[in-house]
């Protein structure tokens, strides 16, 4: 892929049958915020984030009566067909609950323990080791998930300290960025010294800064080999979280590192959680790095355009191809990698609409009222009249059945990820 460096090489490790690191491709993950004691709540929102193409999900296990609801939201994600692995999110009573619910554990592909809130004191290493003990035993993998929030306060006035004495000492910002990488590495060494194998261990250290979290995740990527999961936490609501978690992520991306990701986005109220999982699959694929979604490329209007006429049609075409993604990605292999695009006049419409597969530009302000529609690079038909949308659709869609049919070539050609 031009420009995306080489991955940075980890180990891989398996979350039932997903692989993070190991050169797999980037993995999209996402977490519920229903409260996990509502067993219908949840599996109807594991089950919506997995439709959108989460391929792991992330409940919080923090009550008894949580842990109780994990098995059965399994099973009923199971009798739904839905297989999407479920990561069950631990703080500091989990010891005490992976122990009173052996079925939690079972029902889990994966634990995420963050190290900094599993307990104070001389209790801190205790309760870690039990919950390494309960992954050892249950053969799940582990995710050390340390946060700039709840940073272990022991470990970060100890190297606040040592910096004081030194002769050069540090600004208090760079210290506690060491502190957050300290305490991923030193739970990793830690989880393996109690018996957890090393390919069972991801990394992650969220921040909410950008600088922040790319100059973490750099150092964490030189310093270790563990598969590293990226997100900046509280990234906030709609663009400033998109932007946000984009800008941050694309940097570590770009230098290869990085091996699953999750844009931790505060939803509107009323809003949909399945955003989070669609930012992050349109951060993986503008960037070239996977395919999901055919995408379509829109100019963004001016002057030109009298009516939102056009932007309506971007709006309808992208929806119709993201709503069809569910049969397609069985049905027509390489359909994901497909560029639809949805021009607003003649100037830069029949050109993008070339670069396409398939195109329509259509007609600006004083315009001939007619859409040519432009299929691999050529003319093939012109629209005009009340029903231009739906005619466009149609086309769209025979394009789809005649290129991606398994037995048509452009299937057989087109690479469905980049690794
Ligand atoms: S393609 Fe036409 S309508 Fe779209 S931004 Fe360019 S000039 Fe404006």
């Amino acid at each position: 892929m031009v420009g995306v460096h080489t991955r940075r090489a980890a180990r891989q490790v398996l979350i039932g049958d997903v692989a993070i690191g190991g050169g797999a491709p980037v993995v999209v993950q996402s977490m519920t915020n229903t409260d996990t004691e509502d067993v219908a709540a949840t599996v109807a929102q594991v089950a919506a984030l997995a439709r959108a193409g989460s391929e792991l999900v992330r409940v919080t296990v923090n009550t008894a009566e949580a842990a109780a609801a994990v098995p059965h939201i399994r099973e009923r994600l199971a009798a739904m067909g839905i297989t999407v692995p479920l990561v069950g999110d631990f703080h500091f009573n989990g010891h005490r609950l992976l122990r009173q619910h052996p079925a939690c554990a079972e029902a889990l592909a994966k634990l995420r323990i963050n190290p900094g809130n599993v307990g104070h004191g001389s209790k801190r290493d205790e309760q870690f080791a039990a919950l390494i003990e309960f992954a050892c035993r249950y053969g799940k993998p582990v995710r050390i998930g340390v946060n700039w929030g709840s940073l272990d306060p022991e470990l970060l006035a100890r190297m606040m300290d040592d910096n004081a004495r030194s002769a050069l000492p540090a600004d208090a910002g760079v210290v506690t960025r060491d502190a957050l990488v300290a305490s991923a590495l030193e739970s990793a060494q830690q989880a393996e010294q109690f018996g957890l194998a090393g390919d069972k261990i991801v990394l992650s250290c969220k921040v909410s800064g950008v600088q922040d979290l790319i100059a973490v995740y750099r150092d964490l990527a030189a310093r270790c080999d563990y598969p590293l999961h990226l997100g900046l936490t509280e990234a906030g609501m709609g663009s400033k979280g998109i932007v946000a978690s984009s800008a941050a992520l694309a940097v570590l991306l770009q230098e290869g590192i990085g091996d699953t990701i999750r844009i931790s986005l505060t939803p509107e109220p009323g809003g949909d959680r399945t955003r989070e999982v669609v930012v992050a699959q349109e951060l993986l694929q503008t960037m070239g790095l996977r395919s999901f979604t055919p995408l379509v490329i829109a100019c963004p209007g001016c002057g030109r355009t009298t009516s939102t006429f056009f932007q309506e049609l971007a709006a309808d075409i992208q929806s119709y191809l993201r709503a069809q993604m569910p049969l397609w990605r069985g049905r027509y292999p390489g359909v994901e990698s497909m560029h639809v695009a949805v021009m607003g006049c003649v100037v830069n419409g029949p050109g993008e609409s070339k670069h396409a597969n398939i195109g329509i530009s259509l007609p600006g302000s004083g315009e001939n009222p007619v859409a040519p529609v432009y299929i691999d690079g050529a003319k093939a038909v012109t629209l005009k009249g009340e029903h231009i949308a739906a005619e466009f659709q149609a086309l769209v869609e025979q394009y789809v059945q005649k290129n991606y049919s398994a037995e048509s070539p452009a299937a057989e050609q087109t690479p469905t990820t980049v690794g």
